[in-house]
């Protein structure tokens, strides 16, 4: 075949093909649609903090609300400053990643906490 078809997004076999107005891999069955080829489903989700400030990486925020702690002494207290978050896709709904004082590096979630 000389055609110019991309390779699957899936298991990046160059084995694809034409299927209808969408492409499909003859290794794993993954079909898509060529058009998605698009960057937009790669970029990142914009976070938002509690009164929906965007947040980036680096930003520094402030806790909103008491948080529980599985293991620790007590909850992360409002008011807490955390530096230097990391938006990451993280588990269930949490969207960032930062080290809080007294606790260590862990996951939070955009809606509890405000830009610093
Ligand atoms: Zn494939």
């Amino acid at each position: 075949m000389s055609q110019n078809l991309p390779a699957c997004p899936r298991c990046s076999s160059a084995y694809t093909y034409e299927s209808g107005a969408l492409i499909a891999c003859s290794q794993c069955f993954h079909e898509w649609s060529p058009a998605a080829d698009e960057p937009s489903a790669a970029s990142a989700p914009v976070v938002r903090d509690a009164v929906g400030n965007v947040l980036v990486d680096g930003d520094a925020v402030t806790i909103v609300k008491d948080l529980k702690v599985k293991g620790a002494g007590g909850p992360i207290k409002v008011g807490t400053k955390v530096r230097g978050i990391r938006i990451v896709d993280g588990v269930g709904d949490h969207d960032l990643e930062a080290k809080v004082p007294g606790f260590g590096p862990m996951q939070l979630k955009s809606s509890v906490v405000r830009k610093a």
